[in-house]
């Protein structure tokens, strides 16, 4: 490299040139990063955190999200159903949720229940189809609705591919349910979804969904939403077209679960869901009008939000003292919610786990009978004995800090757990940069973002 004279262009030995006011800029942005931290060391943070039983116990007092598998079995077929070919499972079983069971399961939680001024327990009905076992749900509403407590309000949800909506829409509608329908998009993106035949089924639930919207449009519009599997027959701006046109939403989307799959079956998994993926041809333009539906979008104001130093999503995170490569809080690792914390999931075969969305080999305690058996202690163990086995990789992780992965998604299991989201230095540069590029080059996004996104 040559000697720096800032009245002189600068060569640098990779090739990269910058006039004498660019020099400046430069200047000014790395003094920039380094006030915000980006140059501290990797392994600074202080991985000595744990989960107490205490904190358990606590947690137990304030479930935020109770979950029953209503029922193990399913009136579909989808392709990509994880208990489908594609992903290693135990077969699909065909048990139900008995209502005697699930009363005494929130009899027990209810008991436990920490005093609180306003006190919400959201209760959600998951399947297979959830209503399949519509009795249960029926009894468990009427049941909570008649619970003698002025203390704590319940809230009814439920994921459905909606087959059998019109005929129980008047009960949710009468409850208040928030619901949730699974489809992907139009007819072509929504072709994974099939029926038991292995039929189509966008014809008949296109029409079922139209029906519901014409006789409970006030319902409608405020309690029923939209979940889409990405892959590669749709993606975000296909699906935001579909639903804003057809019924003047958006839909909730996340990637098709790459995880777990059956070594026999990569490749095809590969070529049916991944293989020449729907591009959007105006993505710029769906950025800006989706903001943070768009995965993009999401991811960028994560990045801002956490890396920009510029942007705060409240009064707490302005006045956080950051570490500035001092060792001052004890984390714990990754981003796994503390256990019982959030949502409690209950499946129909008798175990308890942090939530539907992992495997089952991680149950946190297991219920008979409707009686709970939980071994605080036990749990606590278990999920310190994973930061353990995390750790290392967390410490040289320059994602550390800011965290998106649940342990449970990392293999935890084996003897190397591995995380897809751990991020070298070279990981994080590009991660960064291109962060950042797409920032510079379009400011006016950026402003979009902040000003519009950070509010919603
Ligand atoms: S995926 Fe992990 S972090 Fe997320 S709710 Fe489930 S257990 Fe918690
Ligand atoms: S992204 Fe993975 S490796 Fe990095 S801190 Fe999180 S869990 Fe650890």
């Amino acid at each position: 490299m040559q000697s720096l004279d800032p009245t002189l262009p600068l060569t640098l030995d990779n090739g990269l040139s910058f006039t004498p006011d660019s020099i400046h800029d430069q200047v000014i942005k790395y003094k920039f990063y380094k006030r915000s931290g980006y140059f501290k060391s990797v392994n600074s943070l202080n991985f000595n955190g744990k989960i107490l039983p205490s904190t358990i116990e606590k947690n137990i007092g304030s479930i935020q999200q109770v979950i029953f598998e209503v029922t193990e079995s399913c009136n579909f077929a989808c392709s990509y159903c994880t208990y489908s070919k594609f992903y290693n499972n135990k077969p699909r079983g065909n048990k139900t949720f008995r209502f005697e069971d699930a009363k005494k399961i929130l009899e027990t939680i209810l008991s436990k229940r920490e005093k609180k001024k306003k006190d919400v327990l959201i209760v959600s009905f998951y399947g297979g189809e959830p209503l399949k076992n519509f009795s249960f749900i029926k009894q468990t509403v009427e049941y909570l609705k008649s619970y003698s407590s002025n203390q704590t309000t319940f809230r009814f949800n439920m994921t459905t591919n909606g087959l059998l909506l019109k005929r129980y829409i008047p009960f949710l509608v009468e409850h208040s349910f928030d619901i949730s329908i699974s489809l992907d998009g139009d007819e072509i993106a929504n072709s994974f979804r099939k029926l038991k035949n292995h039929n189509p089924s966008f014809p008949i639930i296109h029409q079922i969904i139209d029906d519901i919207r014409k006789t409970y449009p006030v319902f409608f519009d405020k309690k029923v939403s939209f979940l889409s599997v990405m892959h590669n027959k749709n993606n975000p701006a296909s699906a935001y077209r579909f639903f804003h046109n057809e019924y003047n939403k958006s839909t909730a989307t996340s990637d098709i679960n790459t995880q777990n799959i059956a070594e026999a079956y990569k490749q095809e998994f590969y070529d049916t869901f991944l293989a020449d993926p729907v591009r959007d041809p105006a993505e710029k333009k769906t950025m800006k009008t989706l903001l943070l539906k768009h995965p993009k979008v999401k991811e960028l104001s994560y990045m801002a939000e956490k890396y920009s130093g510029v942007l705060f999503e409240d009064y707490y995170q302005l006045m956080k003292n950051h570490s500035n490569g001092k060792a001052t809080k004890s984390y714990i690792p990754t981003a796994t919610c503390s256990p019982f914390s959030l949502r409690t999931y209950f499946t129909a075969d008798g175990s308890i786990l942090p939530c539907e969305h992992i495997n089952r080999i991680f149950e946190i305690g297991t219920w008979a009978k409707g009686e709970m058996r939980i071994d605080i202690t036990g749990i606590a163990n278990q999920y310190n004995h994973y930061y353990q086995k995390i750790r290392k990789y967390c410490e040289q992780c320059y994602m550390a800090e800011n965290c998106k992965e649940c342990i449970f998604h990392t293999g935890i299991e084996n003897e190397h757990p591995q995380c897809e989201l751990f991020m070298n230095k070279h990981k994080f540069e590009q991660y960064l940069s291109g962060n950042f590029s797409t920032i510079e080059n379009d400011y006016a996004l950026f402003l979009r973002i902040t000003d519009h996104a950070f509010k919603e």
